[in-house]
């Protein structure tokens, strides 16, 4: 029997059933350029998903294509295990130069297995060792992989059913903002964690988000970070910042918790750190808690080659003009451009409410009624627009685009959703003026 790929027999036959994103944008994609993906029928659809914040360079960016063709094309090594490569020091060195002195930061870099969640489990792991605990506080809301040690971590239920028996000690609070509303997350770790009656095990670290990228777009405030940091320190608990999803630039400034000032402990970075959708992942940690023993936290896949050279080039090509260069410079206006204009056609509240921080945002529909989100979604798909679905029960669409879209590509994409929102709600509370 031959399966058909274009009419997905294949995959319904042989893929297993895990599979997710292909069930909401179906379609046999076959090539992608810059702000858009393309089907085997040549169909573009402008990518608001980005890989899940993997491609914030957008896709196969000619320069980095360049870098990667032309090391392929010397036999440069492809697979290296850890050991020193001239890929890994030129990423290290741009890494260094253009990203960490700039800000003043002296992390030590840990390569990890390639997807976020191994650097998650390399923090937490390294967290119980340097404090000897073994608890740790995370968010409600918050999303840090599918893995034993991060799914503890992570907050949906959904990614733990039938699991929580194996699952490692973790103590979640509420988060300061979300669909439950505003919350003071500081005061109540102050009464579980300042009062050695409360019953709580003091923990090794605090785990966040500065901004929940699957939680449904939510934004810790600047104070609430700042306060987390000295809380920290008074206790002697390391603060960990989950950046796989919110760093790499897309919150505004290269490192999400830039805005507050704030140094964490442990940084973790995965998804754009590649620079080309290639996989990597390192945690950022600093010197004092490197205490790792020599291989004691290995893996065979932490020498992606191909991730150091595209990454070395995404940095140099987009970091390397101090903190205020023109690229970011370019995606803090096109965020000005997506808060005006969502902000003027859909902020609607209690019907639909809109947030988000640089090129990452979520318009939420859970004032309105029935699976609003996903209808708006499936028909924007249907106009030509990949946008997905977040939130603790998919009720908000996440705005993620290339940090490089055109202003044109990115007003195109907000149009979509505008117009389908109006079309799938029928009714013009939720939409105000006409997108067009
Ligand atoms: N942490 C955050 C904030 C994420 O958004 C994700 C993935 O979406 C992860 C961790 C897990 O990364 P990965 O899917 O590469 O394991």
């Amino acid at each position: 029997m031959i399966l058909a790929m274009s009419s997905g027999d294949v995959f319904e036959a042989v893929e297993s059933n895990v599979r997710s994103y292909s069930r909401s944008f179906t379609g046999l994609f076959t090539r992608a350029k810059g702000d858009f993906l393309f089907t085997q029928d040549g169909t573009g659809y402008i990518d608001f998903l980005s890989g899940a914040g993997t491609l914030n360079y957008g896709h196969n960016p000619d320069s980095i294509k360049r870098a990667v063709v032309d090391y392929l094309e010397q036999d440069g090594l492809t697979h290296g295990l850890d050991l020193s490569t001239s890929a890994k020091g030129e990423f290290l060195d741009a890494f260094h130069r253009y990203v960490l002195a700039p800000r003043g930061l002296t992390y030590k870099v840990q390569f990890c297995s390639p997807s976020g969640t191994n650097a998650v489990e390399a923090a937490l792991k390294l967290a119980r060792l340097v404090t000897r605990r073994s608890n740790i506080v995370s968010f409600s809301g918050g999303f840090h992989g599918v893995s034993t040690g991060s799914l503890a971590a992570t907050g949906a239920g959904f990614y733990k059913q039938g699991l929580h028996d194996s699952l490692p000690r973790t103590t979640h609070v509420p988060y300061p903002h979300s669909p439950l509303g505003g919350f003071d997350s500081l005061d109540l770790l102050r009464r579980m964690i300042g009062d050695a009656s409360s019953g709580i095990e003091k923990p090794a670290a605090i785990l966040l988000e500065t901004v929940q990228g699957e939680g449904g777009v939510y934004i810790a405030p600047v104070e609430f970070l700042r306060g987390l940091r000295a809380f920290c320190d008074e206790h002697q608990i390391l603060l960990i910042v989950d950046d796989i999803q919110a760093g790499c630039g897309r919150t505004g400034a290269f490192f999400s918790f830039e805005r507050a000032g704030i140094t964490p402990d442990l940084v973790t970075l995965s998804k754009s750190i590649g620079g080309y959708g290639l996989p990597m992942a390192v945690l950022l940690i600093k010197p004092e808690y490197d205490i790792w023993q020599p291989g004691q936290h290995n893996g065979t896949f932490r020498g992606n080659q191909l991730a150091f050279v595209a990454a070395t080039a995404a940095i140099r090509e987009f970091w390397s003009d101090g903190l205020d260069g023109p690229f970011i410079q370019a995606v803090r206006r096109k965020a000005d451009l997506v808060a005006g204009h969502l902000g003027y056609h859909l902020s609607q509240p209690p019907a639909v409410t809109v947030r988000g921080l640089g090129l990452m945002w979520g318009v939420d529909l859970s004032g309105v009624s029935g699976p609003t989100a996903s209808k708006v979604s499936q028909l924007c798909f249907d106009r030509g627009l990949v946008v997905e679905t977040c939130g603790r029960n998919g009720e908000v669409l996440k705005v993620l685009p290339p940090l490089t879209i055109s202003e044109e590509n990115l007003l195109q994409g907000l149009d979509t959703i505008i117009g389908a929102l109006r079309d799938v709600t029928g009714a013009d509370d939720c939409v105000a003026g006409d997108p067009a």
